[in-house]
């Protein structure tokens, strides 16, 4: 399906409403709709069409569409926020409209799906069985083979597994779609031979995602790891991860129920890389119905500014008494229904769908301008570290979308930091470091983030572009109790002067643990011992008093 609009925020919430279940592309203006149209007159589906945009708007699509054999037969549903023009764009052969602001997400995917079944159903006789690239069932011969096997066999109990890939998009982007194709070949591969071994079918629909009903299996952690072994064969340089939702066989459940709870828990894997099988239970359905009204709601936070930036100071502990050297911009999100959201639990949902880069753009915005608007009235510069996620690492034009800032506001780049947690590092080693060497380069400061809690190698860390270690929380915990994590922390303190990199300590709250992380020669130290992350304005007072101290 093809999503034309020219504003960035609704390409992005109509592909996360829609990519479940669809494939997606997408156009900027009515002249790019026309050429991605072109190329693919073939598998195009539906055409979701912005009416007013720059270039060429949505009318004269509509108008070329209609006037061209070969594009006539692709259903448009037209995208607006005004009555009027809903008319005339039906009168010129839409099917339907969508109003903006969007709907609940339900209803447009209902109203899609309604349209493409309906234009589908004249195409139905010519449909392929058969899947090309996998030679898997398509979604409608999976569904309607998998009800017959329910109908007719209900002795065999089968049990629905959901197979995906992570962050297929960025892979496609990054790597190109041949290599995406490619990924996606050698898994349906090892399903059909896994399947020879047993009872079963297989389909695959909306891109990467596997639908396997078979027999129980013994050991879904196997079968997993079996396919993610494969997958880990196709390119020494390109991390692929695979996560998998199970739904064991209940009596009395449809295939499609099924499906949808093994789908259901394969989302809830998202990025929990050390448990990528899940298996469907029903707190799961509440917490997905959260999480979809998150992504829908995001969309609004923005743009009401229920999302804040807050900071939380860091301290130099070897000056005495400390000194307030920096701070770290972490958000909050303020939904007018739901109160105060914390990071953790929206976070790791918008890094599963991309999402995470309208967040993560916000926040720079705003602390860079906190950054000025502070120099300015107090005289001094405070850098202000911000995080940067995997998607806008790997994302385009994020050396120059950073640049921008910096110039902008009129700031140096040592200003601004980027903090990039450990785990990042070893998922696309060669690009990540091109990015942040280049982010180096300009003068952009570096912290690896929650050091200790990924895989770097000492090895891999000494030719690691960085400028601060950043200790990961867990060991700081367990300071007081464990001798194991004291020892660790004096480790990785001298691992980083060895490096001649700043360590900075994070979830610091007692003095017992500031006396030891000084003695053991740890520069920095952020927690709550200090300071809570809090609005710009009370931070403003940890400001004022350290320029009081200064004076003393
Ligand atoms: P992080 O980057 O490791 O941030 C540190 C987290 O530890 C923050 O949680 C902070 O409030 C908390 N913390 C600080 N001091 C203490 C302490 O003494 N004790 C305890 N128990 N906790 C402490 P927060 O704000 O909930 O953020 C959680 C995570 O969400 C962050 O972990 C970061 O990974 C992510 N995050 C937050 N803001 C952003 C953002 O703007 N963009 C991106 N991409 N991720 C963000
Ligand atoms: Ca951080
Ligand atoms: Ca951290």
């Amino acid at each position: 399906m093809l999503v034309v609009d020219d504003q960035e925020i609704n390409r992005d919430v109509l592909g996360v409403i829609l990519e479940d279940d669809y494939e997606v592309i997408y156009a900027e203006n009515g002249r790019e709709a026309l050429s991605q149209i072109e190329t693919h007159l073939e598998d195009l589906s539906l055409v979701m069409l912005d009416l007013i945009m720059p270039v060429m708007n949505g009318f004269e699509v509509l108008e070329t569409m209609k006037s061209d054999e070969r594009m006539r037969e692709i259903p448009v549903i037209v995208l607006t926020a005004e009555k009027s023009a809903e008319l005339k764009a039906l009168q010129m052969g839409a099917s339907d409209f969508i109003t903006k602001p969007f709907d609940q997400h339900e209803v447009i995917v209902a109203r899609v799906t309604r349209i493409i079944e309906l234009n589908e159903g004249k195409h139905l006789i010519s449909a392929a069985e058969h899947d090309k690239l996998t030679e898997l069932y398509s979604r409608n011969f999976f569904f309607e083979y998998a009800n017959r096997l329910y109908t007719y066999h209900p002795e065999l109990h089968l049990d629905a597994v959901s197979l995906n890939i992570e962050q297929f998009h960025s892979i496609n982007a990054i790597n190109g779609r041949e290599f995406g194709n490619e990924v996606l070949r050698i898994i349906g591969g090892e399903i059909r031979a896994f399947l020879a071994e047993t009872e079963g079918i297989a389909g695959r629909f909306d891109g990467d995602r596997f639908a396997i009903y078979c027999v129980g299996q013994p050991d879904y952690g196997a079968l997993h790891d079996r396919f993610q072994r494969k997958v880990d064969g196709i390119s020494p340089n390109v991390s692929i991860r695979l996560r998998m939702g199970v739904k064991p066989y209940a009596e009395g459940m449809d295939p499609v129920t099924l499906f949808d709870c093994a789908r259901t828990a394969c989302n809830m894997v998202r990025g929990d890389y050390q448990h990528p099988v899940k298996i469907y239970n029903d707190e799961m359905r509440t917490r997905e119905l959260l999480d979809r009204r998150l992504v829908n709601d995001l969309h609004t936070a923005v743009e009401n500014r229920q999302l804040k930036v807050y900071f939380q100071p860091k301290y130099d502990i070897q000056c005495d008494p400390p000194r307030l050297s920096s701070a770290e911009a972490l958000i909050r999100w303020v939904h007018p229904e739901l109160g105060m959201i914390s990071p953790g639990s929206f976070i790791p949902l918008l890094e599963g769908n991309g999402l995470i880069s309208v967040v993560d753009n916000y926040v720079w915005e705003e602390a860079a301008r906190q950054i000025a608007e502070w120099k300015k009235k107090y005289g001094m510069t405070l850098p202000v570290s911000v995080n940067l996620s995997r998607a806008d690492v790997f994302g385009l034009g994020l050396v120059e979308k950073l640049k921008k800032l910096i110039t902008d506001q009129g700031l140096e780049y040592r200003d601004l930091k980027l903090e990039v947690t450990e785990s990042a590092y070893t998922d696309n080693a060669k690009l990540l470091m091109d990015v942040i060497t280049a982010l180096r380069e300009l003068g952009f400061q570096i912290e690896m983030d929650d050091f200790g809690s990924g895989y770097s190698s000492l090895n891999m860390l000494s030719s690691m572009p960085i400028d601060v270690l950043k200790i990961d929380m867990k060991f700081i915990r367990n300071l007081e109790k464990s001798e194991t994590d004291r020892r660790l922390v004096d480790l990785i303190i001298d691992i980083a002067k060895y490096l001649r990199v700043t360590v900075v300590a994070e979830g610091v709250e007692t003095k017992e643990q500031l006396e030891f992380l000084k003695n053991e020669g740890c520069d920095l130290v952020q927690g709550y011992y200090f300071s809570r992350p809090v609005p710009p304005e009370e931070f403003e007072k940890l400001i004022v008093r350290e320029l009081q101290t200064e004076r003393r």
